[in-house]
């Protein structure tokens, strides 16, 4: 998937029926060129506060999310992290993981769920958050190093 355009990223907003103010536009590109859900205060650490406040990240990740370019990916830990809504969503579902030790959420999207046929619990998983915990690579690695380290 190649990095949305600036224009790309205005007609997007344009055909949810939003305006294109650069803030929405940056929180959008952000979003859709990063592989994983973010919160809002690792966007304020992507984006910078040098041209917009915190606060208008916030209201943009939201209006976002109202409009149905972003959807809340994940609420572990008490934190809300957005991601972009591909142009293929609702279709396709794809389960979170997140770490216990690191915090990370990570979009697992190769492993997809297959939704039953039953209409009602369709509409149901298609808004659900599917997520999964337990331990990331990056730290079984580091625990790994660890145990062989203590083995020699
Ligand atoms: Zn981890
Ligand atoms: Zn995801």
């Amino acid at each position: 998937m190649g990095k949305l355009s600036r224009e790309d990223g205005r007609r997007m907003l344009h055909d949810a029926g939003l305006r294109a103010t650069a803030p929405r536009v940056a929180v959008l590109r952000l979003l859709t060129d990063t592989d994983r859900p973010l919160s809002h205060a690792e966007v304020v650490e992507r984006i910078g506060t040098d041209d917009w406040d915190a606060a208008t990240l916030y209201r943009n990740l939201i209006k976002l999310d109202e409009a149905g370019l972003a959807r809340v990916a994940s609420r572990v830990g008490g934190v809300t992290r957005f991601e972009a809504k591909g142009a293929d969503e609702p279709a396709h579902v794809h389960p979170h993981f997140a770490c216990r030790d690191c915090g990370d959420v990570i979009c697992l999207h190769d492993a997809t769920l297959s939704i039953p046929k039953n209409d009602a619990w369709r509409e149901a998983l298609l808004d659900a958050d599917l997520q999964v915990v337990g331990r990331c690579p990056g730290c079984r690695g580091k625990s790994k190093s660890r145990a062989s380290k203590r083995a020699k």
